[in-house]
């Protein structure tokens, strides 16, 4: 008959269209996600403010009371931290009162509060506070956990004086009223966060929950009921239609404010098509029920899926057959015409295999029809269209889901659980089958394991509670334990304060021996002026590498050419002599490679070490820093030692004109570019910096004029005491386990040396107070350096999926959760933050200073920048200048990366010595 052949057709959708109804979906929900087109989506992606699911070791007593159509109901639930094997569940119901529903909305709160006084008197507990999960199932604005306006009521309810009001408020006062003090509501939640909350299998969390239909909630009307995990009570509808929620990344949910881990989202997605994005797949049926429903043009989704429906869209399908005269033509269809007479509960028994052509019948036959043979038959093809046509709608929806979190997740394959709950889902085998295999077509890159969920709003709600409750005590924890390591803008105030008077002890003739800042003369006096020209040999030591380097500086250009050595630490660490020899033997080897063993070119040695300058060529050394300890060197003249190796290897084309230390020649190789570039930052192994301060300053050399770069040795700030309130247990570790132990004390709360290890002691402490890792201890993180500091980089720049940080604990042998992933980000950036700001805190005093000096309202400045960690940490210099125009907002820095400043540098020191005379 090709009248029923095009009802059926119409109610099939082909997978190319379900393709385009996923897609549809995915862009709607992406609208409901994005701040900007929220308010119009028709798929809202409510945030709900749960933030991660049941890890298995909630534990405690909780209480959840539910507002059901017609009941409330309170809950005692006992967690026993095992797992969620087996939660203890003890309930009560409480019939509502018609009138209350439609009276004050003060009537409501108290009538609640009453039946879980009555309840609670019941339940004898030893514990004082008792938290408590409230379930209300009506859309509502939520801000937090704890505070949900309600926007409007539905499902009959109609009272006055809450819509606009927080009814976690309402609810808390009404509690008081009682005198229930120990009672705190912890959560809202309307009723789909808690089927996703009870599907968690160990080990495999459930992050979507899908509900598809009539929800049962386990109950015995005016009684009590005790239950373990296997038992069955009777049961209580408690919601209908369909919805879903899943885990979103929090910063794709713009709606709410968190933005790092995750975060539940409530899809409404029964609301989706009210744009009209489904016009070209509704049926004249569909239409025929919205337009008799008691929300026409609303929820077109739901009505195409839920169950409250599907009776209905048969029901016009069989009239609109009738009325062609295919079906029914020995009896009137009068009955028929009623909404509701046929019911959803009776299209599923249709739909059956054996006896559904009897139930239809039968079905008919109560409604004073008499069905032929044929018209059942093509009853229950269409009972069966419609159920297949719903199954495929949520599947594509599902599958929506599934590759939008693949997607944002930037996973090639994502394997996750679901959960569902709903009678069409419970009930029926073939929607179950085409719900898993239509899933499967639409989302090929995703595993879901669907899995049923029961009495998600009681037993799911206590989860969701005791997962709050958990989240809560966790964040007071980590806050607690990083709180001494995040500084307020008076701390770095102060600690520019002091950087600033270190200075100035640091200039002063007679205070210079006790400053830990040494502000020593390099004797630099200008920077380059562009008429520089020649060839020159350059030595790097003192950085990650030792290196040898030609530069021929010409006109418009300089050419470099080097070659790396190995420093091998038992020459780091062993005599002087052995050290500067094999400095001596890398010079001839790169100068035979180069066929330079005939010239004698003036010769800049970078040494980044702390050294008292007594002249350009004349260096005596302080104190070894980063890791070098050879022996007979400190108090020594480094360009003496190297004049000396020379000695000892015959070597007699060495002219060293200038000893530099890598800050300067970091300034000076910027300089050559910017010549406003007078200040020289070092941000890599160590830290350090140099600029150019007045001559009459010095009070350490003679001589009133013009200026001179100033070798600062900042690194050693605070060695003298005056940080020892910044630092933390932490740096106090780190500092311990170092061969300068009490030394460079500014330097290892910066550095790349050390921000590795201090992330490391902290990740142990976490560790320790059960915070990371579930408080599993692993022997890998106890290893020295094994934590790098451009693991730092990486883990900070790490998309949503935070993959790289996996990647990073797993090769440390770390089995991450992705909340364990958040928090080690979070240490991370706590740590690299204060780095950074501390550092700006130390830049302030030196522009500041400079700006004064010069009398100037305003200091323009250019600072060259070297260093690993500021070139490629993502948000170090970003931080570092962000902070610095806080803390000194009279000057304008400009920041300018050096290109091989201690390399380059070194030459052009010895060029602009060399000015003039002839090379
Ligand atoms: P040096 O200061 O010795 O001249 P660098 O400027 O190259 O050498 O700095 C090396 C330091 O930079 C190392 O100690 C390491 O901790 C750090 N580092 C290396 N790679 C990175 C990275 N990707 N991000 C942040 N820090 C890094
Ligand atoms: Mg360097």
């Amino acid at each position: 008959c090709p009248q029923v052949q095009r009802a059926l057709q119409a109610l099939t959708i082909s997978l190319d269209v379900l393709w385009e109804v996923k897609e549809r979906m995915q862009r709607a929900m992406r609208r409901g996600l994005s701040r900007h087109t929220h308010a119009e989506a028709d798929v809202r992606m409510l945030p709900t403010y749960i933030c991660s699911t049941p890890d298995g070791s909630e534990k405690g007593d909780f209480l959840v009371v539910e507002l059901c159509q017609t009941h409330v109901r309170t809950l005692w639930v006992t967690l026993l931290g095992d797992g969620n094997q087996s939660p203890q569940v003890m309930y009560k119901i409480f019939e509502m009162p018609e009138h209350i529903t439609q009276g004050k909305g003060e009537e409501l709160f108290d009538f609640i509060a009453q039946c879980m006084r009555e309840f609670l008197a019941g339940v004898s507990s030893p514990q004082q506070n008792i938290p408590l999960g409230f379930v209300f199932p009506f859309t509502c604005r939520q801000t937090q956990l704890d505070k949900a306006e309600l926007v409007a009521w539905s499902k009959g309810f109609r009272c006055r004086d809450v819509e606009g009001k927080d009814v976690v408020q309402l609810l808390q006062s009404a509690i008081r009223k009682q005198e229930l003090y120990h009672v705190d509501v912890v959560a809202l939640m309307n009723d789909t966060v808690g089927t996703m909350m009870t599907c968690n299998v160990a080990g495999k969390p459930c992050e979507v929950a899908l509900i598809v239909g009539e929800q049962w909630a386990p109950c015995m009307p005016g009684g009590w009921f005790w239950g373990g995990a296997g038992a069955q009570p009777p049961l209580l509808p408690a919601g209908s239609g369909t919805n879903s929620c899943f885990m979103a990344e929090a910063q794709q949910v713009e709606m709410a404010e968190e933005t790092s881990g995750r975060m539940c989202v409530n899809t409404e997605w029964g609301y989706f098509g009210d744009n009209g994005s489904l016009n070209d797949i509704l049926t004249p049926y569909d239409q025929h029920v919205d337009e008799e429903s008691s929300n026409p043009k609303e929820k077109r989704f739901e009505k195409m899926v839920g169950s409250l429906y599907l009776g209905e869209i048969v029901r016009h399908a069989l009239i609109a057959l009738a009325a062609e005269k295919v079906l029914f033509l020995e009896s009137s269809v009068v009955a028929l015409k009623t909404k509701g007479v046929l019911k959803t509960q009776q299209v599923l028994e249709i739909l059956k295999n054996e006896d559904g052509m009897a139930e239809a019948k039968r079905a008919l036959e109560a409604l004073g029809m008499r069905p032929s043979e044929r018209d059942c038959c093509r009853v229950q093809q269409l009972c069966r269209a419609v159920v297949s046509r719903a199954a495929t709608l949520c599947a594509a929806g599902l599958a929506a889901i599934l590759s939008h979190m693949c997607q944002s997740r930037e996973l090639e394959r994502l394997v996750v659980n679901v959960g569902v709950d709903g009678d069409l889902y419970h009930g029926h085998t073939r929607f179950r089958e085409i719900l898993q295999s239509v899933t499967g077509l639409l989302a090929p890159d995703c595993i879901a394991t669907l899995l049923p969920s029961t009495d998600g709003t009681g037993r799911g709600a206590a989860m969701v509670t005791a997962v709050a409750l958990r989240l809560a005590t966790r964040r007071r924890e980590v806050n607690g334990l990083l709180a001494p390591l995040r500084l307020s803008r008076a701390d770095l105030e102060r600690v520019q304060g002091l950087m600033r008077r270190e200075m100035e002890l640091g200039l002063g003739r007679e205070t210079n021996a006790n400053a830990s800042v040494r502000m020593l003369p390099t004797y630099v006096c200008g920077t380059p002026d562009g008429t520089e020209r020649g060839d020159f040999l350059a030595l790097d030591l003192g950085g990650t590498n030792f290196r040898v380097l030609v530069v021929r500086v010409g006109q418009d250009s300089i050419r470099m050419a080097s070659e790396i050595y190995v420093i091998p630490t038992s020459v780091m660490q062993g005599t002087g002599e052995a050290l500067f020899d094999h400095i001596i033997d890398c010079i001839i080897d790169f100068q035979l490679k180069q066929e330079l063993m005939e010239e004698v070119l003036p010769l800049g040695f970078t040494f980044s070490f702390p050294c008292q300058q007594l002249g350009l060529d004349k260096a005596v050394l302080l104190t070894w820093t980063k890791g070098f300890s050879a022996s007979g060197c400190v108090g020594q003249d480094v360009v003496q030692l190297l004049r000396q190796a020379a000695q000892r290897k015959q070597h007699f084309g060495l002219k060293v004109v200038a000893v530099v230390n890598d800050t300067v020649g970091t300034m000076m190789s910027c300089g050559y570019e910017d010549p406003n570039c007078e200040i020289g930052l070092i941000v890599g192994t160590g830290t350090n910096a140099c600029y150019m301060e007045e001559m009459k300053n010095v009070g350490t050399v003679e001589g009133e004029q013009g200026r001179m770069c100033i070798n600062m040795e900042w690194g050693a700030f605070g060695d003298n005491g005056c940080l020892n309130d910044i630092f933390t247990r932490f740096d106090v570790m780190v500092d311990e386990k170092t061969i300068n132990r009490g030394k460079q004390r500014f330097e290892k709360l910066i550095s790349g040396m050390y921000l590795g290890e201090i992330v490391r002691y902290i990740l142990l402490a976490l560790v320790k107070s059960e915070l990371l890792f579930r408080g599993k201890s692993y022997v890998k993180l106890q290893t020295r350096d094994i934590f790098q500091t451009k693991f730092l980089s990486s883990i900070e720049t790490d998309g949503l999926g935070l993959r790289q940080v996996q990647a990073i604990l797993q090769d440390l042998e770390l089995q991450a959760s992705f909340e364990d992933c958040v928090l080690v980000r979070e240490v991370c950036q706590t740590v690299s933050l204060r780095a950074a700001q501390l550092c700006a805190a130390g830049l302030a005093a030196v522009v500041e200073k400079m700006r004064e000096n010069r009398g100037l309202a305003q200091l323009a400045v250019t600072v060259g920048v070297d260093g690993t960690l500021y070139k490629m940490h993502p948000n170090f210099s970003q931080h570092l200048q962000q902070t610095l125009r806080d803390l000194a907002p009279n000057c304008n820095v400009t920041f300018l990366l050096s290109e091989d400043g201690s390399g380059k540098g070194a030459a052009l020191v010895a060029a602009v010595a060399c000015r003039g005379s002839e090379p």
